[in-house]
């Protein structure tokens, strides 16, 4: 099939694929889904995901071509999809971008707040350029997210879903992922933060918190490269043995679409993220 942006690569073709076999196919007919960072790994997948069970879905990303190679397929397995270039980290673009999707499509059903970068070193080797680079985009990408869209959610009164992308790395003390640790743990309490004040007003919020995922984010940007290469290879074989079991991109946007479903609060995507996460609940660390 020859989409708009040329024709499906191999591994596009797989994804639709992928993205075609998921159940619940009606589950968000009549949806607006908004999902930032969607022109690559899980945000890709999840836009796909939702279009699939027949939400309309909203792609938006700092690099637009693949918003745009996004919305095409989603277009292909749902109703429609619509490219939006922003950069999450930006107040005023994403109060332009809130206020775009607003008239152009209406209050959004659900916001998934994924768009992220990694950033490696010890937090000696951290500069105060890192930091702002990483807490940008992370945390106040959350910020401006959620504030925009659960306002928008509450003036219009009929409830909604706010997914927030945090990570396994909110709850495991790292040496050499210090920044983005830091602005992961902050996105999980932003979201429980946000779920309590919002329950009384029929809007979840849902912190999702996936382990190592076969992305960009792990297979190319080596967390922007200041990793080890012995650091760069155990991620990648951990992405990838994660990936045989289920979850790789589509896994955790299964993982999205199911939170949604379900209302669940935190979901920690594998099991010894699950399991990481309930020990943090239990005891202190130290
Ligand atoms: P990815 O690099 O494949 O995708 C991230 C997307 O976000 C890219 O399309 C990128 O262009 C976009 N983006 C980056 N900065 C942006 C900005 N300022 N404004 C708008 N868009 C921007 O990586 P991914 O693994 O799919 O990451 C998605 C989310 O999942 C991130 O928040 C990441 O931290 C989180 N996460 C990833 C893993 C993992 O192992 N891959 C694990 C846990 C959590």
């Amino acid at each position: 099939t020859g989409v708009q942006g040329g024709p499906l690569t191999t591994a596009e073709s797989r994804a639709l694929k992928r993205a075609r076999v998921g159940g619940d196919r009606r589950a968000f007919d009549g949806s607006l889904v908004v999902v930032t960072g969607a022109g690559s790994g899980i945000g890709r997948a999840t836009a796909l995901a939702f279009a699939e069970r027949g939400a309309e879905v909203v792609a938006a990303d700092l690099d637009l071509a693949t918003a745009q190679r996004t919305a095409e397929l989603a277009g292909l397995v749902g109703p429609a999809g619509h490219p939006y270039q922003v950069d999450v980290s930006d107040a005023a673009a994403m109060e332009d971008f809130a206020k775009s999707v607003l008239h152009d499509h209406g209050v959004p059903d659900v916001v998934v707040n994924n768009a992220g970068i990694g950033m490696a070193g010890s937090f000696l080797d951290h500069t105060v350029g890192d930091w702002d680079a990483v807490l940008g985009v992370n945390l106040w990408g959350v910020v401006h997210g959620s504030r925009l869209f659960a306002a928008q959610m509450v003036e219009r009164g009929q409830g909604g879903h706010i997914v927030n992308t945090s990570s396994a790395a909110a709850f495991t003390p790292s040496r050499t992922l210090p920044a983005y640790a830091t602005s992961k743990a902050a996105v999980l309490m932003l979201s429980e933060c946000l779920r309590a004040e919002l329950k009384g007003k029929g809007i979840g919020v849902t912190a999702i918190c996936p382990g190592i995922v076969n992305t960009n984010i792990t297979r190319t940007s080596r967390f922007v490269g200041r990793g080890t290469e012995e650091q760069a290879r155990s991620q990648e074989k951990a992405a990838r043995a994660y990936a045989l079991r289920g979850f790789g991109p589509e896994g955790v946007a299964e993982q999205i679409v199911n939170a949604v479903r379900d209302d669940r609060a935190v979901v920690p995507v594998t099991p010894e993220a699950r399991l990481s996460y309930l020990t943090s609940r239990l005891s202190p660390r130290m």
